[in-house]
């Protein structure tokens, strides 16, 4: 099995983004062929539950013959108790068998709404950083909750409704046609108007629920936005300004869905209205005609019974079409998220991992964008264990990008990117990351218990190993100090925890990995002096038998490193130990001078 692996990021704008103008309106063949994707599983209890349905309607059917039956009893005195005691039980039947179907098709319906939740959201775990860097994620969400929603109507109900209002709809005309052929005439005349009218509407709807789901995809957006600043959001007073914000995307999700409303209102009471001009119809025509003793009135009887149910399987059939346009815009929405650019796990040669790993960077080209500036440039540095290579540099000089090309959250534009001497893109993503233990610089921790945050990059160590590594960081203190221990909830982003104890929980779970190689991209903001010494003694013991790369910002942590590489606007500016660099190079000298390694000189690459 090969794999070539596409080099640079797609520059393409994602088909999650907002596009101007909207893109084209769904194909009818990809999104039935969507469609049966979805049904596939679930063929069997939906055959079921149609046929459930078609026993149910076709009793419904037999009820005006047993009616006519009745009327003709009466005219001759014959067994009326028994007639009408049928008609009972058929009416009570019908009930049972159309209840039984229901369920088993409601049932298959929710099926199919997980199913497609489950697809979509394990494919959206697996897109690109990049990709994930360029969409909107409240609009993903909504794309995972709501959309897969409108599926489920489609792929059941009208189905079924199509297929059983199209087969009753035949055998009420087969019907009618025995009864009297001419009657059937006036009668079909009606259908033909509705069908028109029904044809003129449905694209309608489908356009109008698309714009219903993108503004419900709009409003997510702004509450992902505000819920994630929240903090941020309260301090700038902007809370008004956000829920304001919301209005536009629900304004617009109201619009929609008032139009949809609107347009399938008309398509049923113009179904209801046709049915009515054909009664009347049938009435007069069959009146005249019953007048002249073509046809006896029990026919008649029987015949406007039959066009009063003819509502019901054309609604059906209208009321299905309507489905199958909202589902379509679904699909279509859908398969737009599906269709993102993910990583691919590249193939490669298992075990490869290696302690402690070596990085190289060679001639390393990168930029973010096509229409962004160039990140890095001509970048090469090696770095080996065990031991300590510090990246020092300007605010915006590439150190985290740096980090980020090793975890190949993004691919080189040129150069190569080797760890122990394989190229990134050689590796087996998994294995490539199994191997590394990544602090970020913010430290962000999910919401959730401690546990759940120190397990989630090793879920099968055992507590003594948690125990073990917490102590190490000098968290075990906190973690008894909480009621909960271990299951203590950590907040939103780590919210219920101080910046110090973030990063230190964050090297935790790092550390839980077992990595052979360390990434710490140091926190810029000035952490309290036990975080301090706690950390510089981590990444101390660590060091003796891993390889750490440090983007450093404090002086406590380049001073003792092993090797330094001082970046700017993304080149190498000069690598060397503390004491030659400070010797013999000027900007080293400077940020090394005002211990705050971020700040002066801060300037992006041009
Ligand atoms: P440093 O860590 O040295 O401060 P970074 O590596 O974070 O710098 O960023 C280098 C440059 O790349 C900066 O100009 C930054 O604005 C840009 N940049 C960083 N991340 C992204 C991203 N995800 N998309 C686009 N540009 C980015
Ligand atoms: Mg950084």
């Amino acid at each position: 099995m090969t794999q070539t692996v596409p080099r640079a990021e797609a520059t393409q704008p994602s088909p999650a983004a907002p596009a101007g103008g909207g893109p084209a309106p769904p194909r009818v063949r990809a999104t039935w062929r969507a469609l049966r994707g979805y049904i596939r599983p679930y063929r069997a209890p939906i055959a079921l539950g149609g046929l459930l349905n078609l026993a149910a309607a076709l009793l419904v059917l037999a009820q005006p013959l047993v009616a006519k039956a009745l009327v003709d009893a009466l005219g001759r005195d014959g067994p009326v108790t028994g007639i009408v005691l049928g008609l009972t039980g058929l009416v009570f039947l019908g009930m049972l068998v159309r209840a039984a179907g229901q369920y088993v098709l409601e049932r298959a319906a929710e099926s199919i709404t997980r199913d497609a939740r489950r697809q979509l959201a394990a494919r959206l775990m697996r897109l690109r950083v990049a990709e994930m860097d360029r969409s909107r994620p409240g609009d993903l969400m909504s794309r995972v909750i709501a959309d897969t929603t409108l599926l489920r109507q489609v792929t059941t109900q009208a189905l079924v409704s199509a297929v059983i209002g199209g087969l009753t709809l035949v055998a009420t005309v087969v019907l009618m046609a025995v009864l009297d052929a001419p009657l059937l005439g006036v009668c079909l005349a009606a259908v033909v108007l509705i069908g028109c009218c029904v044809t003129l509407i449905m694209p309608r709807i489908a356009h109008a629920t698309r714009r219903v789901q993108e503004s419900v995809g709009a409003a997510a957006t702004v509450l992902e936005r505000a819920f994630g600043a929240f903090r941020t959001i309260k301090a700038a007073g902007a809370e008004a300004r956000e829920a304001a914000a919301l209005d536009e995307a629900v304004d617009e999700a109201w619009h929609g869905g008032v139009r949809v409303a609107g347009l399938r209102s008309v398509a049923s009471s113009a179904t209801g209205f046709a049915v009515h001009v054909a009664f009347l119809a049938v009435l007069g025509v069959g009146g005249a005609r019953v007048a002249s003793g073509a046809v006896e009135l029990s026919t008649l009887i029987a015949f406007l019974l039959l066009t009063f149910q003819l509502a019901s399987p054309v609604g059906q059939l209208v009321e299905a079409a309507a489905q199958y346009q909202a589902g379509s815009a679904a699909v279509f929405r859908i398969q737009q998220a599906q269709g993102m650019d993910v990583e691919q796990p590249s193939p490669g040669r298992p075990g490869t991992r290696r302690c402690p790993a070596t990085v190289e960077f060679r001639r390393v080209d990168f930029r973010y964008r096509a229409e962004l500036p160039q990140v890095h440039r001509d970048l090469s540095f090696r770095a080996e264990g065990p031991g300590t290579t510090a990246f020092v540099g300007p605010s915006g000089a590439g150190k985290t990008t740096v980090f980020a090309l090793i975890e190949r959250f993004y691919e080189a534009v040129g150069g190569t990117v080797l760890v122990n001497g394989i190229d990134v893109l050689d590796w087996p993503l998994a294995g490539l990351r199994a191997s590394i233990g990544y602090v970020e610089q913010d430290a962000p921790l999910l919401a959730g218990t401690l546990r759940d945050n120190l397990t989630c990059a090793a879920p099968d160590v055992t507590d003594d190993d948690i125990r073990d590594t917490l102590a190490r960081v000098q968290l075990d203190a906190l973690v008894d100090r909480l009621p909960d221990g271990l299951d203590a909830s950590v907040g939103h982003r780590g919210n219920a925890l101080s910046g110090g104890e973030r990063q230190r929980v964050a090297i935790a779970r790092a550390l839980l990995r077992r990595p052979a190689l360390l990434l710490l991209d140091e926190a810029t903001s000035q952490l309290d002096a036990v975080n301090e010494r706690v950390l510089r003694d981590v990444v101390a013991d660590i060091a003796r038998d891993t390889t750490v790369l440090v983007i450093a910002h404090r002086l406590s942590t380049v001073a003792t490193a092993d090797q330094i590489v001082v970046l700017e606007g993304g080149r190498v500016r000069r690598t060397g130990t503390h004491r030659e660099l400070v010797e013999g190079d000027a900007l080293y000298a400077e940020l090394a001078a005002t211990q705050l390694l971020a700040e002066p000189g801060a300037r992006r690459p041009d």
